[in-house]
């Protein structure tokens, strides 16, 4: 499935330039525009799917194998020192792009990325309630 509208797309079937680093029968990735960092890439799926929550299955699969495919290149040809996978879903999470994808950002000592948010312990009688919100459905 593809989306006429989508870049991604129009990357997939060729209408867009974009510099592909690898492929396998079901993902395709390709670097990053605006790199975070020396080497960040994107990974994708062939099929269309706009984000996390409908991604088939297979496909879930088949981008996480591929970025960490992707994550060993980083390490062993650019060097890199670490290695974050991100993944966006939905414009509050900073998504930008609807074509599911991964980022592989590879990371290097002295680099300026930093996380973004400043870690600080959390309210236990919060995180309880928000736990036991999550356990109310059956676990999966
Ligand atoms: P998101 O913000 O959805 O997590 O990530 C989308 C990513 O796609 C961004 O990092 C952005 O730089 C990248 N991007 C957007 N348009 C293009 C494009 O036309 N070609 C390439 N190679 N990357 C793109
Ligand atoms: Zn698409």
């Amino acid at each position: 499935m593809t989306d006429p509208d989508c870049i991604f797309c129009k990357i997939l079937a060729g209408e867009i330039p974009a510099t592909i680093v690898g492929e396998d029968e079901r993902t395709v990735t390709f670097m990053d525009i605006n790199p975070a960092t020396r080497g960040h890439m994107l990974v994708i799926p062939r099929t269309h799917a706009a984000d996390l929550l409908s991604v088939d299955a297979e496909d879930l699969r088949a981008v996480a194998i591929a970025s960490q495919r992707q994550a060993v290149r980083a390490k062993e040809l650019l060097r890199a020192d670490g290695v974050n996978l991100v993944n966006s879903c939905g414009a509050v999470a900073w998504q930008t792009v609807f074509h599911f994808h991964v980022h592989v950002i590879p990371r290097y000592v002295d680099d300026p990325l930093r996380l973004p948010w400043v870690p600080v312990p959390g309210d236990p009688a919060e995180i309880a309630a928000a736990a036991q919100e999550l356990a109310a459905a059956p676990r999966t």
